[in-house]
């Protein structure tokens, strides 16, 4: 299955792309899925080549690499790469995640980085886009050791962040503990107490309320937004989410108080099957109190519940399916099996889950299909409403933080929708969530010059 051919007029855009960008694979792949759904602009805004807004768009405006000590409990001394890249500023700061895994990188940052750039676009908040993070990886580290390696990235972050300049949050690996220890270690070197620097902070301190189920929230008010528009809902459909972090629990949390059934999740280890929908409490307490595994769901449940240690949760038969881990986790094998057994919709929860060949194959079949930068920018959304309550040194109530998520994924799905109409792919959000929010970037940087 081949992937949309570009426009003439943008290839040699993106051969100048890979030729300054050698062996980041994601960035690559991240630029093509955008510039290939770009072709109705390609000849129709002139203002756009003559500022050579594309080449522009692709190169970051600052991408800062800095070394990060730390010590372990047991005193050896660790070194991991931290990152940061400013993507672009035409719409408001830098915003965006950090995230801590093994596999992050440079090409993983700038892809990150990139989609963020639509996605706040996308949002309609005064926001640009950017993305951070570190190789390390939290996995069996204690508290302790996790607080010396946030505030060691912090010591050499701190200079390049601000409330006007670049404000980060979490993303894989990185939630409300690690949030706490670096803003702590912001506001010691700086002796600012600047809420606005970072967002995702606990409620006590600044943080907003809903914005940690808000990622989760938002993939399933727009998948059933997208239901709407096809006079259905999620109520009585079968729901498979991978994943079982942040992103993923309150996916299903809200798919539950939709009406509908999720009847898997996944973590790296593998899934469980549980047929009669998964039950919340036991996955919230076991990831996020006790920081286990999946198998202690199955443990826990007793023989009702399947654990699969090898093998895709996306052969699970299921009416909907939110890819809620991590970038490239749904192939187009998994996206043929998906569609054998009929899944109906497709809502990213994740950044870039989906290959694109997996994208291609949902298309074919007429699936319903949404890009992460459109379904789950609630999470983005709801970080620029926190900074809007730091602004205003107010704090506002769970419900009306809820409803103006809700509001905001309802506005994102119809900018997609009408963008798509408008040129002439209607259905394809792909399409659409591409098209509108590089619109309103391109348009910015050509308002502000060549800078
Ligand atoms: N990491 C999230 C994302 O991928 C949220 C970023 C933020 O809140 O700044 O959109």
């Amino acid at each position: 299955m081949s992937a949309p051919a570009l426009h003439p007029l943008f290839t040699s855009h993106f051969d100048e792309v890979i030729a300054r960008n050698p062996g980041e694979k994601e960035f690559h792949q991240a630029v093509y899925e955008v510039m290939s759904s770009l072709s109705p602009i390609a000849g129709r805004v002139p203002e756009y080549a003559q500022w050579s807004i594309m080449q522009r768009i692709c190169e970051p405006e600052r991408q800062i690499i800095f070394r990060v000590p730390w010590t372990t409990d047991t005193g050896e001394v660790q070194i991991n790469r931290g990152f940061r890249v400013e993507f672009n500023s035409a719409l408001g700061p830098y915003k965006g995640g950090l995230r801590f895994h093994p596999s992050v990188n440079l090409s993983i940052i700038k892809f990150l980085g990139f989609e963020q750039v639509f996605k706040n676009s996308l949002t309609g908040m005064p926001i640009g886009g950017g993305k951070g993070g570190s190789d390390f990886d939290p996995k069996g580290r204690s508290d302790q050791e996790i607080m010396r390696f946030c505030q060691s990235f912090m010591t050499e972050l701190y200079r390049h962040i601000g409330e006007y300049t670049d404000v980060p949050a979490g993303d894989i690996g990185v939630g409300g503990r690690e949030l706490g220890y670096l803003f702590g270690q912001y506001k010691r070197i700086t002796n600012s107490y600047e809420s606005g620097v970072l967002t995702g902070k606990g409620l006590s301190w600044g943080g907003s309320q809903v914005r940690t189920e808000a990622t989760g929230y938002g993939t399933v008010f727009f998948a059933q937004e997208m239901l709407k528009e096809k006079g259905e809902s999620l109520d009585g459909k079968t729901v498979v989410v991978s994943g079982s972090g942040n992103v993923a629990t309150y996916a299903v949390e809200k798919i539950h108080q939709f009406g509908g059934k999720v009847i898997a999740v996944s973590d790296s280890g593998g899934y469980v099957v549980d047929e009669d929908g998964i039950d919340l409490k036991l996955l919230q307490e076991i990831k996020e109190v006790q920081r286990g595994r999946l198998t202690d769901y199955a443990e826990a449940k007793g023989g009702a519940v399947r654990h699969v240690e090898n093998g895709a949760i996306w052969d699970v038969a299921c009416d909907v399916a939110l890819p809620c881990a991590t970038q490239n986790e749904l192939s187009e094998e998994h996206a043929h099996a998906l569609v054998k057994n009929g899944v109906q919709l497709v809502a990213e929860g994740a950044n870039m889950p989906c290959v694109p060949g997996g994208v291609e194959v949902f298309r074919e079949a007429g699936v319903l299909y949404a890009p992460g930068k459109a379904s789950n920018a609630g999470g983005v959304a709801t970080s620029a409403l926190e900074m809007q309550q730091n602004a205003s040194r107010d704090s506002w109530g769970f419900e009306e933080t809820e409803a103006r998520l809700e509001d905001i994924m309802r506005d994102i799905h119809r900018n997609c929708v009408e963008t798509a109409d408008e040129f002439d792919a209607p259905g394809d959000y792909v399409t659409g969530a591409n098209l509108a929010g590089y619109i309103k970037v391109a348009d910015a940087m050509v308002a502000q010059g060549v800078i």
